[in-house]
């Protein structure tokens, strides 16, 4: 067996690091071991490390490319071909009805966060404008709360020193979110001086060992959240000196929860109000409190106003800008525009484009209507909208609706197998990769991931890097500065092309736009091989180092101005496959990130106001007669990994996805462990397998996420492994704002299988 080499895991946002043995004939990762060098994760790794092969040999693998024919099967052709035909299909769209209106979604996953920037050469080159992601059905509302109160996107909690750690929606020990994240969750539950808070409906594995378990109900989050802070102002348990340096209109605010019901809010959400007052006295009693939001409150009702409370949690806490609290880290590449304004919206239904994408949930409908600015074709690329967004029928309708669909990726995923042309990528071991999902304080780090292994023989595969540079050349957009800047590389060196580079963008901005493929194509052949997909770092580094130089030189990065410092950082990133830290907070940092203008938490946001005001009416009846069950539709469950293992040989447990459910209603219904039963939403109805589960309230029922992907068994025939939740929900049931869907709460009904 060769020896040991370091890369990633990419089955969660952890991405943590690992070392791989690869099989003596080369095609295979054998083994599976924690890098104890990875600067995160030092060793760390879950259960679902070892299961990565799965991906890499995966059997739905796509090895050459595809044009479906007008029978619907798919014939191979040659690059060259695929590439020609693509550019020129794209190139009509555009010319008869706008670039605008090729639609761009994807680019990322778990760890593929390349990928995106050489898709939007291509948008680019296109005029394309409209785009979207996973992140637009679940983080774009806390992105833009975040952006409205702190001019900044992302914020993290420091689990490792803090001393009350508040989970919100979300089961850490198996959805991850924070490094090593059981040995931190284990030392916090253990420690007497510290208290671990979760916010569940279901009795997790985090709620499990956590010190106080806020069992609320179903969608009853907003309420909880609402009466939480209710009892801290009214019972002057905030953080008043704080507030007043550092938080501007809280005025309102004080007023508004000063006036709250708390009796009725606590029933509404169906928590116990002593609890709630312990909870209170134990947050004014610190000085140290981790917050963190997730899925279950994102994906859920009131999402973006949960989010808003979440936060005015933290102002009424003091949980900002010091050591065991919340920070805003030092990413290397933001994820999503931190821009609150609500200005720029969709072209059809006029849904607000936060974080600069349009919302999951509109997309289809958009597509689907006749107004004359929908969207007509699409770019996909390592993504499963088919089966990831709500109500799958109607994407997939969409999708058959548009004059071109390409996909990119490595599987024929139900997306793939809906698309006019298919494009075959090499997978995330076969070159250099990484993910911006960096968010670390105050050391903060990133990690260029090298290829461990060469595709399969018969494998006719691209990187995305590659793909996009042969499109863009042929829809005739490469900037023509490209030779002369290879020139340049190759006389002078990374210095000066960086220089030449920051000057031809000056010049024309259209260089800029294009900088990923431009660049892939100046530093091919010269960057170290199986480094070439990491030239669009280079003008990430220049971001970074324009923005953030005081941190990156307390990491041992520095130069004489910011291209210097830029190449500094570029090269570590070359020469550091174990990742390395690129960034060292100061005290004040996350305070210097806060822009708001003038340097003070923003404590309202009018567009929530009324929102928030609504809740004094209560909240609506989710359950009826027909549907007396509310489904929460995905999971995350020991061996869910959202779409990237396809197949169920990877599971070592629950093969099926089972549907989750109380003893008490599994009793009233007559139910056992393994019956099948139909359950049944405004949607669709599915045949589930039930698993009677103590974590599960009355009236609860969950379904597992990631299940349901078709594999195929034959040339037209497939095997499907579980339920395909968006099969049961519905596009139109989302926030009201963020366009988030409330996969958490669907109505359902359960019954004896056909
Ligand atoms: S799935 Fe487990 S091993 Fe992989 S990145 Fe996430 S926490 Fe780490």
């Amino acid at each position: 067996m060769q020896e040991w080499k370091p890369t990633a895991c990419m089955l969660c946002e952890n991405n943590c690091g690992i070392e791989a043995k690869i099989s003596d004939d080369g095609q295979s990762i054998a083994k599976i071991r924690g890098d104890n060098l990875h600067p995160a994760s030092q060793g760390y790794v879950c259960q679902k490390a070892s299961r990565i092969d799965f991906y890499q040999n995966g059997i739905d693998r796509i090895k050459q490319p595809l044009k479906r024919t007008t029978s619907g099967s798919y014939e191979e052709i040659s690059w060259d071909t695929a590439i020609t035909e693509i550019a020129e299909k794209f190139v009509a769209v555009k010319n008869s009805f706008g670039g605008d209106k090729v639609f761009y979604y994807g680019g990322g996953g778990q760890g593929n966060h390349l990928p995106a920037s050489y898709g939007m050469s291509t948008i680019s080159a296109l005029g394309g404008r409209y785009r979207s992601n996973a992140l637009a059905q679940e983080k774009t509302g806390e992105g833009w709360v975040s952006a409205s109160m702190f001019g900044a996107y992302a914020q993290r909690g420091d689990f490792e020193n803090c001393d009350v750690a508040v989970f919100l929606g979300k089961n850490p020990w198996h959805s991850h979110g924070l490094q090593r994240s059981r040995v931190t969750l284990r030392e916090i539950a253990k420690d007497p001086k510290r208290t671990l808070v979760v916010f569940d409906p279901r009795v997790s594995e985090t709620a499990e060992i956590a010190n106080i378990h806020v069992r609320v109900k179903p969608g009853g989050d907003a309420w909880a959240l609402a009466a939480l802070i209710a009892i801290m102002l009214q019972e002057n348990l905030e953080k008043s000196d704080w507030i007043k340096e550092h938080v501007s209109d809280f005025e309102e605010i004080r007023d508004i929860f000063g006036q709250l019901n708390i009796d009725k809010y606590c029933v509404w959400a169906g928590v116990d109000q002593e609890q709630m007052r312990q909870l209170a006295k134990v947050l004014f009693a610190s000085d140290k409190i981790a917050w963190f939001e997730d899925l279950g409150v994102q994906m859920s009702r009131n999402s973006t106003l949960v989010s808003y409370l979440h936060r005015l949690c933290w102002l009424v806490t003091g949980s900002f800008g010091k050591k065991g609290s919340q920070y805003i880290p030092n990413t290397m590449r933001p994820l999503m525009g931190s821009n609150p304004s609500l200005a720029k919206r969709s072209p059809v239904a006029g849904a607000p484009l936060l974080g600069g994408m349009v919302p999951c949930n509109v997309i289809a409908e958009e597509i689907l209507s006749d107004h004359p600015e929908r969207y007509r074709a699409m770019l996909i690329e390592s993504a499963n909208p088919a089966h990831s967004l709500a109500d799958t029928k109607s994407f997939v309708k969409a999708m058959a609706a548009l004059e071109l669909t390409v996909v990119i990726d490595v599987a024929m995923t139900e997306t793939a197998r809906n698309a006019d042309y298919v494009l075959p990528a090499k997978t995330q071991y076969e070159k250099a990769e990484a993910t911006f999902f960096n968010f670390e304080h105050p050391a903060n780090y990133f990690q260029l991931r090298q290829p461990i292994l060469e595709p399969p023989s018969d494998a006719n595969v691209l990187s995305e890097a590659e793909i996009h540079a042969r499109l863009v050349e042929a829809i005739g957009e490469m900037p023509a500065e490209v030779a002369e800047l290879k020139e340049i590389m190759r006389s002078d060196g990374l210095l000066a092309l960086t220089k030449a580079f920051t000057q031809f963008g000056r010049d024309n901005p259209m260089l800029n736009r294009l900088a990923p493929v431009a660049l892939y194509r100046v530093m091919e052949n010269i960057l170290p091989s199986g480094s070439e997909t990491a030239a669009t770092l280079l003008p990430v580094t220049l971001f970074v180092a324009q923005n953030e130089p005081a941190c990156l030189e307390r990491a041992g990065i520095s130069g004489h101005d910011t291209e210097e410092i830029a190449v500094s950082l570029f090269n570590r990133i070359i020469a550091s496959p174990h990742g390395f830290v690129y960034s060292i907070d100061a005290e004040h940092s996350s305070w210097d990130r806060v822009r708001t203008g003038s340097g003070l938490i923003n404590a309202t946001i009018p567009v929530l106001l009324p929102e928030l005001h609504a809740l004094s009416d209560g909240p609506n009846e989710l359950t009826s007669e027909q549907f007396p069950f509310i489904l929460s539709a995905g999971e995350r469950r020991p061996y869910t990994a959202n779409t990237i293992l396809r197949g169920k040989d990877w599971r070592k447990k629950d093969a099926e996805g089972a549907l989750r459910i109380s003893p008490e209603d599994a009793s009233d219904l007559g139910l056992d462990s393994g019956d099948y039963r139909i359950l049944t939403t405004a949607s669709g109805s599915v045949s589930v397998v039930v698993e009677i589960s103590t974590r599960m309230a009355r009236g609860h029922i969950s379904l597992p996420n990631g299940f349901g992907l078709d594999s195929a068994t034959g040339k037209d025939s497939f095997k499907r492994a579980g339920i395909a939740t968006n099969e049961l929900t519905a596009a139109a049931d989302r926030d009201f704002l963020a366009g988030t869907p409330r996969h958490k709460q669907v109505p359902a009904n359960l019954s004896q299988a056909f």
